[in-house]
């Protein structure tokens, strides 16, 4: 997934976000670019061929350590993030424009395949 074409995005979580995606902090409604270090509502789906599991876990954990996590969810495990990002994500086609509620992924519009 991505926000750029450079830049892949991460989930940021915690039980009280979950709770209510809305809250203060946003993490329960948004993604991390670990590029860009910047938060973003929205992600592109994309097939990033070659790219493995865990090279996106080592990407996520350090674009999440340069960027800072939030301090009411940093105790929240960045792999079960990847785990859940992939298997939610991996079924749907490249250039799918997605949001997110706490653990509900929702496709927001598609920008057709290869996008
Ligand atoms: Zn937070």
């Amino acid at each position: 997934m991505s926000v750029a074409p450079s830049s892949l995005t991460s989930p940021t979580h915690s039980p009280s976000s979950e709770r209510n995606p809305f809250g203060a902090c946003g993490c329960g409604r948004s993604f991390s670019g670990l590029s860009s270090t910047r938060h973003t509502t929205t992600a592109l789906v994309r097939d990033i061929p070659g790219l493995t599991r865990q090279e996106y876990l080592a990407a996520s954990m350090a674009g999440l350590e340069l960027m800072g996590r939030c301090p009411d969810c940093s105790d929240f495990p960045v792999a079960d993030f990847v785990d859940w990002l992939l298997a939610v994500a991996g079924d749907l086609p490249e250039g799918t424009v997605v949001e997110r509620h706490a653990f509900d992924l929702n496709v927001r519009w598609s920008l057709g395949s290869g996008a």
